[in-house]
């Protein structure tokens, strides 16, 4: 199936990729020069990937920095077309590049389809904003001047993406940073090289045919060795990283050591808050989405649900139903329709399940459904049970403070709203939450200063699933960065305030003489 998703995609036969079949996939398998992608699903190698060293990746920035130079004189409204271009053939091949998605990354083929249409969204966006990167202009408090603000590239922007969005992330930063002027220097997951090999082909292709190479520049390499060198690279001015707090913080350290700009979308642990005037069918279905939905690994993924006392166990029946029928027959090769829950991306995600719910039980927590690891049709992936488990009467459960990369949900149970709200903002991540509520009170209060403290804050809705027309993003140790619609684009440009005079005789401001 691969092959001919790789030549469905443009990709067969592409120099950095070797096939099993193929005579030399032995010895580069145990290169350290090649990374070996596996289907999560079975466990089975797709393909070896070669490598960039340093040396690679440095040359790739000395070509990057004269694309830039001239790309950043092309107008906004024409890199703009670019762009609908780039869309317009994502749209063309959503079908195999969601495919290759769930191949490599175990999304189930909706949740993998769907990333490719978050690139298509985000270049229709694109498309609009090209025409609206607006500057304000301002009154000069001296006469015969005027003042205003105006918008530049940045220059070179990295991009480090996590496993789990292995070509969304890259559109949102990539197809926004190009409008702007900028060119994208893309560092992959060493989980998703064939996806990331793939996304930046179609883009590139697309671009080159319009007179237009090299925007989208890759490099495939280790941290140690690329990834800390593009960190620490004073030509690239601006990393944008997707991925881990731990991640995250090395980042933010290693660029805030040269002074450079950080964009920073890191690790969450989202709530959910249901009170007593909530639609419990509607919640049991928002939160099982958000809770099991792409096995848990999405950075929005519902971790907690905060109860009010007086429908927990109401809730909580109708949850353990609809995980039942969902771990009874739906978890499986993602592959195929049917399935709702696909693998989780590698054994270490496996142990890590493991390991929680153990800590869970041993600090009290009890396991209402799941907690064990699942093995659907025989096959050989890495597969676990969504679970839910119920925290001790005290709330106090400190496993549920940390993301676990899997499908627990730890339900808690409150008395007053207040109550809930802390116990939701007291973890160190600020970036999903949701409050299922008829009542307006509750909801306003929730979305009040004196309520959620994350990026993202929903009434009656789900914590994952947001729409790329808003800017997405969290605070506290998600970082802090927000990507995607609003402005979310002044992040990958330079602001220049300009005066200009054209009166007689210089003027100073705060009414200042001099000389
Ligand atoms: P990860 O932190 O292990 O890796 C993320 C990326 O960082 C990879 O490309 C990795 O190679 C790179 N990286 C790691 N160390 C580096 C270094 N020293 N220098 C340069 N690059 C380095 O994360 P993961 O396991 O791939 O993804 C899961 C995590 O990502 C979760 O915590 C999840 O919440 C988070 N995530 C956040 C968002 C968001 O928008 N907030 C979106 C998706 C995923």
């Amino acid at each position: 199936m691969l092959d001919r998703i790789l030549q469905d995609l443009g990709c067969a036969g592409h120099s950095r990729i070797i096939l099993p079949g193929d005579a030399r996939f032995a010895d580069a398998a145990k290169s350290v020069r090649y990374v070996v992608s596996e289907n999560p699903a079975t466990g089975k190698p797709l393909a070896a990937i070669s490598l960039d060293d340093a040396a690679a990746y440095s040359r790739t920035v000395d070509a990057s920095v004269k694309v830039y130079e001239s790309w950043r004189m092309v107008t906004a409204p024409e890199r703009g077309q670019v762009v609908r271009a780039i869309g317009d053939e994502f749209r063309r091949l959503k079908e195999p590049l969601g495919m290759l998605i769930t191949l490599e990354a175990g999304k189930i083929i909706a949740e993998g389809q769907g990333e490719v249409q978050e690139v298509v969204d985000i270049a229709d966006f694109a498309v609009g904003l090209s025409r609206q990167l607006y500057g304000l202009t301002m009154p000069s408090e001296r006469p015969n001047h005027r003042m205003l603000e105006q918008w530049h590239p940045l220059g070179i922007v990295g991009v480090i993406t996590a496993f789990n969005f292995p070509c969304a992330v890259w559109g949102w930063n990539s197809i926004l940073a190009a409008v702007c002027g900028n060119v994208t220097l893309w560092k992959p997951s060493l989980l998703t090289p064939l996806v990331a090999i793939a996304t930046q082909q179609i883009a590139d292709r697309v671009a080159t045919k319009m007179g237009y190479p090299g925007l989208f520049p890759l490099v495939i390499g280790t941290d140690a060795e690329v990834g800390e060198t593009m960190i620490a690279d004073t030509r690239v001015p601006l990393i944008s990283a997707t991925g881990s707090c731990r991640m995250g913080k090395r980042v933010a350290g290693v660029v805030g050591q040269r002074l450079g700009r950080t964009l920073l979308e890191l690790g969450g642990n989202n709530a959910v808050i249901v009170d007593p005037s909530a639609d419990l069918n509607l919640a049991t279905q928002a939160i099982t989405f958000a809770a099991v939905g792409t096995a848990g690994q999405r950075c929005t993924t519902t971790r907690r649900l905060i109860v009010h006392e007086s429908v927990l166990d109401a809730l909580v029946k109708k949850l353990v139903t609809a995980y039942e029928s969902i771990n009874a027959s739906r978890i499986g090769d993602p592959s195929q329709p049917s399935t709702l829950i696909g693998p989780l991306i590698n054994q270490r995600s496996v142990d890590g399940y493991l390991h929680a719910v153990n800590t869970a039980k041993q600090q009290g927590g009890t396991v209402l459904i799941g907690g064990k690891v699942a093995k659907p049709n025989g096959l050989g992936g890495t597969y676990v049970e969504p679970t839910i488990i119920r925290a001790p009467a005290s709330n106090d459960l400190p496993i549920s403070r940390e993301e676990t990369f899997a499908p627990i949900l730890y339900v808690f149970a409150y008395k007053d709203l207040d109550e809930a709200i802390a116990l939701q903002n007291s973890v160190d991540q600020g970036l999903s939450s949701a409050i299922f509520s008829d009542s307006v009170k509750a909801a306003e209060r929730f979305l009040s200063a004196a309520g959620s403290d994350c990026g993202i804050a929903n009434v009656n809705i789900g914590t994952s699933g947001a729409e790329i027309g808003g800017a997405f993003g969290g605070e506290k140790e998600t970082g802090g960065g927000r990507e995607s619609g609003s402005d979310s684009w002044r992040a990958y440009m330079r602001r220049q305030t300009v005066t200009i005079h054209y009166g007689v005789g210089l003027k100073l401001a705060q009414g200042i003489t001099f000389g």
